[in-house]
């Protein structure tokens, strides 16, 4: 599925992408009430906001981390919303040079939020530069070059950063040390999930049946950001193909013919289960023979992947390594070997 997400990012002109854009931010929650899910993370984030707001402070740094599409920047936005204060938003990878990081630092307002949306790529020379900015509000930075070199101290207003990552595990510890605050995203049920494409579709305008959502739901990976995308592909073909209403019927023909797989697993999930399956008999296996198995980085398959194969009960971890269960085997069709006694 992530393959049909990418297809429709990669054949997409830069009008269509900023169609995706325009979208996303349509259906994104703008306030606590209507960000559904991540009940824990919520509720603790609705008290740390208020206790700041009757303060008058800043609120504690905070770290987003979680699979891609569960809702970070969402998340941040409505926190910059519910504090009544400003946000800006940037990421690691854009934020190379410390006068980048200077420039925007300098420009936020008392309280302010500032959001980095893949710390984990932030440059080392960057990350030291946001530790005193973090600790003490203030920045030493460096100007001239040679014998005129010299630092000069900013101060800065207070203010709130909030990281989000897809890779907590790259975060160095001096940098995970100054959140105050940490949040692990987990993936949606299916009814939650059913909850926000319900609320979409009211925001498109889509007539949708409830089975239909639920349908649409249990192939989304557990994950809005595909949810709302397979909503819209599936409101093409029922136009198309039908009257614009979304029932159960089309919503299974679309799914269908856009090769989505039944449990919502995506191209990767799919080839980590077979790789297991074929090459290593099932497992038990170890993180790093599957990761150069698929020539993937075992840290992405261990933070980005596998949560979702181990939640929706393809794949346990165990003490010896990764297993893959019978679902497994059943949803790629195969048999195990103990079974038949042939190897694959
Ligand atoms: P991330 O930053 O984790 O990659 P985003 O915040 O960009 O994910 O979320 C992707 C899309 O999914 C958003 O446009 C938003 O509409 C939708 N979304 C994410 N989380 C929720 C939620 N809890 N409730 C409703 N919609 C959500």
């Amino acid at each position: 599925m992530y393959r049909f997400i990418k297809d429709m990012k990669d054949n997409f002109d830069i009008r269509n992408n900023n169609i995706e854009r325009e979208f996303e931010s349509t259906l994104r929650p703008e306030a606590f009430v209507d960000f559904r899910g991540q009940n824990k993370i919520v509720d603790n984030l609705k008290v740390f906001v208020q206790a700041a707001r009757m303060r008058g402070e800043s609120l504690d740094h905070v770290l987003l981390h979680g699979p891609p599409g569960l809702g970070k920047t969402t998340l941040s936005h409505i926190i910059a919303n519910e504090l009544n204060v400003g946000l800006k938003i940037t990421s690691g990878p854009v934020l190379d040079k410390p006068g980048d990081l200077a420039g925007l630092l300098t420009s936020l307002e008392t309280n302010d939020v500032l959001f980095i949306d893949e710390i984990h790529r932030l440059s080392p020379i960057v990350e030291e530069y946001l530790y005193s900015a973090m600790e003490d509000y203030r920045i030493d930075i460096m100007i001239d070059k040679g014998p005129s070199a010299r630092s000069i101290q900013l101060e800065l207003n207070p203010f709130t950063l909030i990281g989000a990552t897809t890779r907590s595990g790259l975060l160095t510890a001096p940098l995970r040390a100054r959140f105050g605050i940490n949040c692990h995203f987990e993936y949606y049920d299916a009814k939650v999930i059913t909850g926000i494409i319900k609320r979409s579709a009211g925001l498109l305008d889509i007539p949708i049946a409830e089975d239909a959502a639920k349908e649409i739901a249990s192939r989304s990976r557990g994950t809005p950001r595909i949810a709302n995308a397979l909503l819209r592909r599936v409101r093409d073909f029922a136009q198309v193909k039908g009257d614009g209403h979304i029932d159960l019927k089309i919503s299974q023909y679309a799914l269908e013919a856009l090769n989505i797989d039944k449990f919502g697993l995506d191209e990767i999930d799919n080839k980590i289960l077979t790789t297991i399956i074929e090459k290593f008999n099932g497992g038990p296996v170890g993180l790093n023979t599957i990761a150069t198995a698929l020539s993937e980085d075992p840290g992405t398959i261990e933070e980005v992947y596998e949560p979702f194969l181990i939640k929706e009960g393809f794949m346990k971890r165990t003490p010896r390594g990764r297993e893959v269960t019978d679902l497994a085997y059943k949803h790629l069709g195969k048999i195990r070997s103990s079974d038949t006694g042939t190897l694959f």
